[in-house]
């Protein structure tokens, strides 16, 4: 029997209601950082020490960015639909591989709002405040229920002898889908200074603030260094 995604993936951390962002596979060190820039003087660390740290700052701050590049984070990500169309909007150094609605039916898997807000300002500097919970509660409903029409209309048309293809084309941007997705650490630090940033939407920053996460771990050094740099990737 063939697995499906969340029984294979490991290391995962939950994101909104139903998605996650789990860590697949990763190649990724401070060491990587520091030998791809060392290597113009044909030299090499075994491990770190405080000289390669302050290396990989001023990589940083001078904005050497292709050492940067020598690493690998292989994701799965469950999200809905309107992040995906966000988050598949960074081209460079980034792959991802979606699960098809072509192929196989999708589930009734959908995702309702626990922050419901509403925006004040003008466009482009908006700000968010949470809305009154009699509102919250109303909108919450208005999701649920388009989403469960449009699910309930999705199977009918299947049962009727409709292609998937044709039969998805109702379901909501709310609905969840699964991708793999692969970056490089200056990649994905591109990706966090944009995505995990107040000026990006919640449920997206809910995204990139897990796979930022990943990043830390993996690369500590690096990731102060980001972070000490004002979040601006090399
Ligand atoms: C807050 C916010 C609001 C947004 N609103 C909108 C919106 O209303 N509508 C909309 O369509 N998009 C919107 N976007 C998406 C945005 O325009 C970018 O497509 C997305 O953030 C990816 O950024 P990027 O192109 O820098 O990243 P990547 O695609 O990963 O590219 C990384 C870098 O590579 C270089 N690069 C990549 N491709 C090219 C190229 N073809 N030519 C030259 N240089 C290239 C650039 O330096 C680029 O910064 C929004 C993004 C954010 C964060």
């Amino acid at each position: 029997m063939v697995a499906t995604i969340e029984e294979t993936a490991e290391n995962t951390v939950a994101v909104l209601d139903h998605g996650f962002v789990a860590l697949d596979g990763a190649l990724a060190s401070d060491l990587a950082v520091v030998n791809a820039a060392r290597v113009s003087f044909n030299a090499r660390s075994e491990e770190m020490s405080e000289r390669d740290e302050g290396l990989i700052r001023f990589l940083m701050r001078d904005r050497h960015g292709s050492p940067f590049e020598h690493g690998y984070f292989r994701f799965i990500v469950k999200a809905p639909i309107f992040v995906v169309r966000e988050h598949h909007r960074h081209r460079a150094g980034h792959s991802y591989n979606e699960w098809s609605g072509r192929y196989s039916k999708l589930e009734a898997e959908y995702y309702v709002p626990d922050y419901v807000r509403t925006q004040v300002g003008k466009p482009g500097a908006y700000s968010f405040e949470p809305v009154d919970p009699e509102v919250r509660e109303a909108a919450r409903e208005e999701l649920t229920a388009v989403a469960e029409h449009a699910f309930d209309a999705y199977e009918r048309m299947l049962e009727q002898g409709v292609a998937k293809e044709v039969a998805r084309m109702g379901l909501p941007l709310s609905l969840y889908t699964k991708y793999f997705w692969s970056c490089n650490p200056r990649s994905l630090m591109h990706f966090c200074s944009l995505r995990n940033s107040e000026q990006a939407q919640y449920e997206i920053r809910e995204y990139a603030r897990a796979a930022e996460a990943f990043l830390e771990r993996l690369m500590p050094v690096t990731h102060a260094a980001f972070v000490a740099g004002g979040r601006v990737a090399p």
